[in-house]
C-alpha cells in the first residue's frame, strides 16, 4: 500500500482495462484503424476516452470544443457523451486524418453534432471570439501542437463559461517534463504551462496521471 499514485505495470494496466473498459465497437474500430496511420501515438488511450466521457456526462456539458482532431477518436468520444442537443467544434490543421473520424461520426449518426473546422488552432479560436462565442463553452479539450498550448489555454479560458472544464493533454510529455536535462522546445513549453496553470488564480486545477498526464482546469466565476 502506498499513499502515492501506484505505478501501472503491464499486468496491472491489462487488469484495469479488463475490469473497467467499456469501449463501444465503433470506437474500437476507429482505434484499430488509427493504429495503422502516421502519428498513431497521438490518439488518446481508450481508458482516457472513457474518463473524458464520464466528465462530460457528470458536468452536463452541452457545448464542447477540441483543438487537435487527428483521426477523430476523442471527437467521437465527446460526441457520444454529449446530450442530443449537444455540439462539438473540433479544429485541426489537417483534413486527411479528420476525414477518417468523420466516417465514424456519421456512422454513429452524430455527423450533425460535430462541426469540424480546418485551420490553425489560434486562428479558429480567434474566429470563434470574433463571432461572439466567448463564455459559451462548457468543455474544452486541448491536444494539439505543444508550443501552442499557452496561447490555446488563454483563448480557451476566454471561450469557456464560468465553471466550465478544460482538459490539457500530454502534460507529462512522456516523462520528459521531469528530466531537467531535456531542454527541447516542446518540453520547455509544457513545463512552463504546467507551472503557470498550477499558480493561476483564475482556475481550480488538478493533474490526473491518466494517459500521458491530463490536467483538469475549472474556470472560476
Ligand atoms: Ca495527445
Amino acid at each position: 500500500m502506498s499513499n502515492r499514485s501506484i505505478t501501472l505495470d503491464d499486468r496491472l494496466y491489462e487488469y484495469m482495462l479488463s475490469v473497467s473498459l467499456r469501449e463501444s465497437p465503433l470506437l474500437k474500430q476507429l482505434r484499430q484503424e488509427t493504429a495503422g496511420m502516421v502519428g498513431a501515438q497521438m490518439q488518446i488511450a481508450p481508458e482516457q476516452g472513457q474518463f473524458m466521457a464520464m466528465l462530460i456526462k457528470l458536468t452536463g456539458a452541452r457545448r464542447a470544443l477540441e483543438i487537435g482532431t487527428y483521426s477523430g477518436y476523442s471527437a467521437l468520444v465527446c460526441a457520444l457523451a454529449l446530450p442530443e442537443d449537444g455540439e462539438l467544434i473540433t479544429i485541426d490543421t489537417s483534413v486527411e486524418a479528420p476525414a477518417v473520424g468523420r466516417r465514424y461520426w456519421e456512422e454513429a449518426g452524430l455527423g450533425d453534432r460535430v462541426d469540424f473546422r480546418n485551420g490553425f488552432g489560434a486562428d479558429v479560436l480567434a474566429e470563434l471570439i470574433d463571432e461572439g462565442q466567448q463564455g459559451t463553452f462548457d468543455f474544452v479539450f486541448i491536444d494539439a501542437d505543444k508550443t501552442g498550448y499557452e496561447n490555446y489555454y488563454e483563448l480557451c479560458l476566454y471561450l469557456l463559461k464560468p465553471g466550465g472544464l478544460m482538459l490539457l493533454d500530454n502534460v507529462f510529455w512522456d516523462g520528459r517534463v521531469a528530466q531537467p536535462e531535456n531542454q527541447e522546445e516542446e518540453t520547455c513549453a509544457i513545463r512552463a504551462l504546467n507551472s503557470k496553470v498550477h499558480a493561476d488564480p483564475r482556475v481550480d486545477m488538478t493533474l490526473v496521471p491518466v494517459g500521458d498526464g491530463l490536467t483538469m482546469v475549472r474556470k472560476l466565476a
